[in-house]
């Protein structure tokens, strides 16, 4: 609570985004809170500026009128109007040289440190309508697992709060860590991106092993668990594949799904970083399409619900 004296108020974590009025991840109105850092790297991932656990500048794209100014202002030699590859993009050491000498206020350093105690007094604030529609947190990100001793800061205060908390997981992390935020979790949103351990290794850089393994373990706790499929034009989105995700996750021992179309507005934010957008040419799959799928994993056994 503000003024408590909590020492979880002063764990400091680092977020990329706060959205106060989301009407997804979770039920209700939630304050989303976008944690900055991801172990994977999913070749279709919708929020590239979540991936790096450091800050990192952005340019807006729309917003910047090619004035130039911004490449000599750069002391590392970082900007360009190309593409910038991993390397020149390690060398920026955020000094904010380029985004103060912008006049167009096309970049900006994502990225910025905060603490539980702060997002507790923001989410104290939205607490009546959190009441009103049985919203609450949600931490998503990038990994809120990877940021652990914050996750479980902001999710112990909220939840001393009476405030519902739900937590966006990739589920890749040591099940030690998981089993300690089982305890102050309300609600998991627990990815599953495929069942074929090659192709899983191959779309997200890491095997599925431990997060099939760590959702089995989630269920046997008795926590409220939700799977969710993102759907990945050719990928992951065909009824033979969807039909064994959906056995699979019955399998483990969960009884609820969401199936996420694709949404290839997001390709844009790759401009963001002057990365290459990947799967350029994927669209969204047709409503049809979607209840094709939803059908085949309810006839498998589970509740599917909204994202
Ligand atoms: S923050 Fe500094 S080092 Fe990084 S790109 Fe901008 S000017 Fe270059
Ligand atoms: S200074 Fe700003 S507007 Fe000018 S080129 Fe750089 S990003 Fe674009």
């Amino acid at each position: 609570m503000p003024g408590t004296a909590s020492p979880l108020r002063d764990v400091e974590g680092t977020i990329f985004d706060l959205d106060q009025t989301a009407i997804h991840d979770g039920p209700g109105v939630r304050m989303n809170v976008y944690l900055k850092g991801c172990p994977l790297r999913c070749i279709w991932c919708h929020s590239p500026e979540s991936q790096s656990f450091r800050p990192e500048v952005v340019w807006y794209e729309a917003k910047c009128t090619r004035c130039g100014q911004c490449v000599p202002a750069c002391p590392e030699g970082v900007r360009s109007f190309d593409v910038v590859d991993e390397d020149a993009a390690a060398r920026c050491r955020l000094c904010g040289a380029c985004v103060s000498v912008c006049p167009s206020g096309a970049l900006e350093i994502k990225g910025q440190q905060t603490t539980a105690g702060e997002l507790l007094d923001e989410a104290l604030r939205l607490k009546p309508f959190f009441r009103r529609t049985g919203g609450g947190v949600t931490l998503t990100g990038g990994e809120p697992t990877a940021q652990p001793e914050f996750s479980l800061a902001v999710a112990g205060l909220c939840g001393e709060a009476g405030i519902h908390m739900a937590m966006e997981t990739c589920g890749f992390v040591e099940w030690r860590v998981l089993s300690r935020l089982t305890k102050v979790v309300d609600l998991f949103l627990f990815d599953v991106k495929h069942v074929a351990a090659g192709l899983h290794q191959q779309y997200t850089g890491v095997s599925n092993r431990r997060i099939l393994s760590n959702l089995r373990r989630l269920a046997e706790t008795g926590a409220d668990v939700i799977a969710r499929v993102p759907l990945i034009p050719s990928m992951n989105d065909d009824a033979e594949t969807v039909g064994a995700m959906g056995r699979r996750i019955m399998e483990l021992g969960v009884l609820r799904v969401s199936l996420l179309p694709f949404n290839p507005a997001t390709r844009g934010k790759y401009s963001w970083l002057r990365r290459h957008a990947p799967i350029a040419g994927a669209t969204q799959q047709s409503l049809e399409h979607v209840a094709m799928l939803q059908q085949i994993v309810a006839d498998e056994g589970l509740e599917v619900v909204p994202p």
